[in-house]
């Protein structure tokens, strides 16, 4: 059997008639950039968010550069997010002259460690930026209650927490801007690129709006130099189709994890993710296990690890577990993905980047972190290929 990481086929198999059907709409009507689809779109995404308004631009990546740029946040100010999250969180700090301060995350969870952030703020700390990684949402109770204390904006990537919520209101309704993505493999995924950024304030609304057009508040009028950041019609047409289901594929894939955590419960060696508290509403976007130390020979003994792809860094002996057990479930057919491998701070593109100080548990995490096939459209038998081989190679390998 094959198990892939993602995959389209019964999602295009169920909505294709209706895809087909709206993308050609938008083809006919010759109304490729703006227009009624986009329109639609955004006023269908504020109301499920809950907030008044959702300005649609071209990624996640975008939503988040036109929200620092809407709030002024630029050269000389600090903005405290995590290391441990996809490259773009910190790129748009820096794309917007910023200076991403990185703390360090909750080894239970992946998130930001909030014992952390007081310590990082200074004189010149204009933001938080937390990170709904894997479709697990912050305690925002917490965090917006620590960022009204010190008077900071706070911007929330919920690139991959599509139908997250905390305490009853979803992710992105509760800082000054939330930031959402549309890439295909997020929760709710375009046929392509896309993104939103929502917020209650028209104020900001209408800057970020202007600035994914040029900074053109009307026709060739420019007040500032912004971008060009735009939901293509024929993506909001695909969006528009797509978001009935977003509350029935977050069931979906609640109901896998729930399997995958009961299933893999009594193994030793692998920690399995943790559940946030009665307020938090978990999207699952990734699951994310941890993989710790055991003996490798004795789980070559149920594979032949001399035909493994594993890297001995520098003639070293011990190779990493995680990297180990991966391969051996490759061979099985079960593609799984290292969600991070390296962290922001330790990118080469950071390389030269002063005052970056060590994240012991981001580093940690990193060289543990492995994500099992979850997506909405996984099959039963799928799951439990996953959770009987990977099962089998816990139980042959040695944990100590
Ligand atoms: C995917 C992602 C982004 C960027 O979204 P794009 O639409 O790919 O630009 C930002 N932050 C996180 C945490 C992501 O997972």
């Amino acid at each position: 059997m094959k198990v892939p990481p993602f995959s389209l086929s019964k999602q295009l198999s169920d909505l294709g008639p209706d895809l087909d059907a709206a993308v050609l709409k938008v083809l006919q009507s010759g109304q490729y950039i703006g227009g009624q689809e986009v329109q639609a779109f955004e006023e269908s995404f504020a109301q499920i968010i809950g907030v008044a308004n959702a300005v649609s631009c071209n990624s996640g990546t975008d939503a988040l550069v036109l929200a620092l740029r809407a709030l002024e946040i630029g050269p000389g100010d600090e903005v405290i997010t995590c290391s441990f999250s996809f490259f773009a969180t910190a790129e748009a700090i820096s794309l917007v002259g910023a200076r991403p301060v990185f703390v360090d995350i909750n080894p239970a969870n992946y998130l930001i460690d909030f014992s952390q952030i007081e310590k990082a703020i200074t004189s010149a700390t204009k933001a938080i930026l937390p990170v709904h990684l894997f479709g697990c949402p912050v305690d925002m109770d917490q965090l917006m209650k620590l960022a009204n204390e010190k008077g900071l904006k706070v911007i929330e990537d919920c690139a991959q927490a599509s139908g997250a919520k905390w305490n009853g209101k979803s992710v992105g309704s509760w800082g000054d801007i939330g930031c959402f993505s549309f890439f295909p493999t997020k929760n709710l995924g375009a046929a392509g690129d896309g993104g939103m950024a929502t917020t209650q304030d028209d104020g900001l609304a209408r800057r970020m709006k202007e600035l994914a057009v040029h900074g053109m508040p009307r026709r060739y009028l420019h007040t500032a130099l912004g971008y060009n950041s735009r939901l293509d019609a024929i993506q909001a047409a695909v969006l528009n189709v797509k978001l009935p289901k977003l509350n029935e594929w977050i069931q979906q894939r609640k109901d896998i994890a729930r399997r995958y955590l009961e299933a893999l419960k009594d193994f030793p060696g692998i920690e399995l993710p943790s559940l946030p508290d009665e307020r938090g509403f978990h999207a699952w976007n990734q699951f994310v296990v941890r993989i710790k130390r055991f003996e490798v020979n004795n789980l070559a003994g149920a594979i032949d690890f001399r035909q493994l792809n594993l890297d001995f860094r520098n003639g070293s002996t011990s190779f990493n577990p995680r990297d180990c057990l991966k391969e051996c479930l490759q061979q099985k057919g079960i593609n799984t993905i290292i969600y991070y491998p390296i962290p922001i701070h330790e990118q080469p593109a950071y390389g030269e980047f002063e005052g970056i100080k060590s994240l012991p548990v981001t580093e940690k995490t990193c060289k543990q972190v492995l994500s099992l096939p979850i997506f909405p459209e996984i099959t039963v038998e799928e799951q439990d290929y996953v959770i009987d081989t990977l099962g089998g190679l816990l139980r042959s390998a040695n944990i100590t």
